[in-house]
């Protein structure tokens, strides 16, 4: 007769004292570990639009469109494969974050199982050219500090987010030849290139 080896006896021991390592999920509920990897969500608030998550993403879990001056970004549980890259990638380190929630079953459709956010966009005044989306913008300025004025678009924003300039919306100079006062416009680097090579 083979005897059971002492670690195993004292493995014996513990699970009769402290009961199985399985939990009772789903007749009770189960909390998962603290660095447990779970379904993402999009924090409207903290995220920027700037679609490195989207870039990341190796299952391309997120979409990215862009439409009618906004940047429409749609989470996709369903293709989700919860590995995170999303959330170490991301710009600001909190516009989209892994919860602990692991228990996705629905009898829902597929389709259904997503969260958009949508972030408004800044296009060029004079071309109509995405330049990016206002909160990446403004983020930049922020930790930029006084250097935000060494740049004009970022210095433009930054004086029309606290409301002392007015920012012009819509195209108004689309074919127009540029001069010396669009500099002060908000441009994309192709026609900021071309404003100061023709002033
Ligand atoms: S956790 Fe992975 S698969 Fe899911 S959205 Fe983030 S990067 Fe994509
Ligand atoms: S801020 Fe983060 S969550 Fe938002 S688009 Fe960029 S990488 Fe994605």
């Amino acid at each position: 007769m083979r005897y059971p080896k002492l670690r195993e006896l004292k493995e014996a021991i513990r699970a009769l004292l402290k009961g199985p390592y399985t939990s009772k999920f789903p007749f009770k509920p189960h909390e998962p570990f603290e660095r447990f990897r779970g379904k993402p969500y999009f924090y409207e608030k903290d995220c920027v639009g700037c679609g490195a998550c989207v870039q990341v993403c190796p299952a391309r879990a997120i979409e990215m469109e862009d439409v009618a001056g906004e940047r429409i970004l749609t989470l996709h549980w369903d293709l989700c494969i919860f590995c995170g890259q999303c959330q170490a990638n991301c710009l600001t380190a909190k516009g989209i974050m892994l919860s602990r929630e692991f228990d996705l079953a629905t009898t829902g459709k597929r389709q259904e199982l997503y969260q958009q956010i949508r972030k408004e966009l800044l296009l060029c005044e004079c071309c109509g050219e995405l330049i990016a989306p206002h909160d990446q913008i403004l983020w930049a300025a922020q930790r930029l500090g006084p250097l935000a004025f060494a740049n004009t678009s970022l210095f433009l924003f930054y004086l029309a987010n606290i409301n002392l300039i007015y920012k012009e919306k819509g195209v108004e100079r689309k074919g127009e030849d540029l001069n010396r006062s669009d500099r002060f416009r908000f441009l994309c680097p192709r026609c900021r290139r071309e404003a100061v090579l023709k002033s």
